[in-house]
């Protein structure tokens, strides 16, 4: 049987394509179980996902999907996001919420906050005007143009926030996770992602304990039972077309519009949607592919993230939901898979999930258990464990591919490989393949957005849009 659309991955983004689409499409998945990188895995009672995951979106329809997917089964909380660092938990995000650091570091970031808005404070006390000599800052962060080339994110980091929190925590928790040289990163992934403070509420938050979280995920959601997979098990009974689970998609052939999976099995299709990762597409197509095609997918970089999982005997180790960690240990973050739900722990027990991003750039310190035994004194030094605390269960998981990294040719990359792709019925759809920062909301977007498109004849103009710019347009639909 031929389904005119071959969905390859069943994460949010495929099994959104793939509800989207009904009956039209095979949903085509490697791993035993749905969900991507939104999977959870159970070991001795605890939950765990892969990386902490929560819900939140500002879109409607997503809400409205949500609702179909999980029903009943779903809480929300007020985020409890937090910073460690010189030895005092303070509120994410950090440069709203300086109360309770030493009051020399406060004062750097203030003073930092002020000069980056209207220039060197000495430069004043000498009588002169400022840094550009009219008294304005050279980027002020209400107009901040972050468009892909207008600045590193090194230059935002301290343009914007100024040389003290650039310094506290902006730049060491930022060159932590992305590995990579900041001034290596460009700023348009960034609006609606970092909270952008005015200076009043910087000095606001200096003065006094941060009342409520601020920014654009000050809420979220979270299964109630069964983890982030939840979620992604929620579509199965809305799935029309197969969906072939264990099945990995080895080669493509765009002339032959087939694909060759790993049980030696070629299928023939009308239109492609993938969602697997974008170098790893390009490869698939071999020879297909033209060399500047496979240039520009050889250009792609990423940062991969190894969580360390722990089971620990004791409740209720803290009542935030994930800490930040720009300093020693060895995670840059953790998640707090206790408090996401009551129904991740087992009675007695509470789960914490160690992040650490790693790359060429910067290998993981050490593996196995030399890692969770690193991890363990980590978190026993940020006082998060206790010594003697009981660790039940302990494992890791690795995700390769997991933040994309916007380096300033990965626009121009993307374009090109989108354009060739679109001119062969191959649309691209999700975190991995579209190259972009999206969590699972735009994931979920994405995959119908992906769908409607696969539905329309190939001289729509929306398809046009895709095929004929190289220059970062998409279709609007
Ligand atoms: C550290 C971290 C934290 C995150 N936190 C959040 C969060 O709090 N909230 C949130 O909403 N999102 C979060 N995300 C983002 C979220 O995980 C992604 O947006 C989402 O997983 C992307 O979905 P996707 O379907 O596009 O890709 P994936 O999840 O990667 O799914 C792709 C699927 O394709 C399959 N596949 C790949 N190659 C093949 C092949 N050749 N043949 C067959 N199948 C194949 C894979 O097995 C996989 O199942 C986080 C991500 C990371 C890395």
């Amino acid at each position: 049987m031929t389904q005119p659309v071959l969905v390859i991955g069943a994460g949010p983004t495929g099994l959104s394509a793939a509800y989207h689409l009904g009956s039209d499409a095979l949903l085509i998945e490697q791993e035993n179980r749905v969900g991507g990188w939104c999977r959870s895995i159970v070991e001795g009672g605890f939950t765990f996902d892969y990386a902490g995951h929560i819900m939140f979106s500002n879109d409607p329809y997503v809400h409205e999907l949500y609702e179909l997917l999980l029903g009943e089964n779903v809480h929300w909380q007020d985020r409890e996001a937090w910073i460690y660092s010189h030895g005092v938990h303070t509120r994410y995000p950090f440069q709203g919420s300086l109360y309770g650091l030493p009051a020399d570091v406060i004062q750097e970031c203030l003073v930092g906050a002020i000069e980056a808005r209207f220039g060197p404070l000495s430069a004043k006390k000498n009588g002169k005007n400022g840094a550009n000599g009219n008294g304005a800052s050279h980027a002020a962060s209400r107009d901040t143009d972050l468009r892909p080339g207008a600045m590193s994110f090194r230059d935002f980091i301290e343009k914007v926030w100024g040389a003290g929190i650039a310094k506290h925590f902006a730049l060491p928790y930022n060159q932590k996770l992305w590995t990579v040289p900041l001034e290596d990163i460009e700023t348009s992934w960034l609006e609606g992602r970092v909270p952008l403070p005015d200076l009043e509420t910087v000095i606001e938050g200096a003065l006094r304990p941060s009342p409520k979280p601020m920014g654009p995920n000050a809420r979220f959601g979270y299964p109630l039972r069964g983890g982030f997979q939840a979620l992604m098990n929620g579509f199965l009974p809305h799935l029309r077309g197969p969906l072939r689970l264990r099945t990995r998609v080895v080669s493509i052939s765009p002339n032959r519009r087939r694909v060759r999976l790993s049980n030696g099995i070629e299928l023939p299709y009308e239109r492609l949607i993938s969602t697997m990762p974008l170098p790893a597409l390009v490869k698939a197509l071999g020879s297909e592919a033209p060399a500047r095609i496979r240039r520009h997918a050889n250009g792609l970089q990423h940062v991969s993230v190894r969580c360390v999982n722990l089971g620990v005997g004791r409740e209720r180790l803290t009542e935030k939901h994930w800490i930040y960690y720009p300093e020693d240990p060895v995670f840059h973050r953790i998640f707090v898979q206790g408090n996401a739900s009551p129904f991740c722990n087992p009675p007695g027990g509470f789960g914490l999930t160690c992040e650490i991003s790693y790359s060429p750039q910067k290998p993981l310190p050490c593996q196995g258990d030399d890692l969770i035994r690193r991890c363990i004194h980590d978190c026993e030094s940020v006082g998060i464990m206790q010594p003697g605390d009981p660790v039940w269960v302990a494992n890791q998981v690795d995700l390769p591919t997991a933040y994309v990294v916007y380096d300033h040719d990965r626009n121009e990359n993307v374009a090109a490989i989108r354009a060739w792709l679109a001119q062969h019925d191959i649309l691209l759809a999700g975190r991995y393949s579209e190259w972009e920062y999206f969590n699972s909301d735009h994931a979920f977007l994405s995959g119908k957005q992906a769908a409607e498109l696969a539905a329309k004849p190939n001289d729509d103009e929306d398809w046009d849009a895709v095929g004929a710019s190289e220059a970062g347009e998409r279709p609007s639909l």
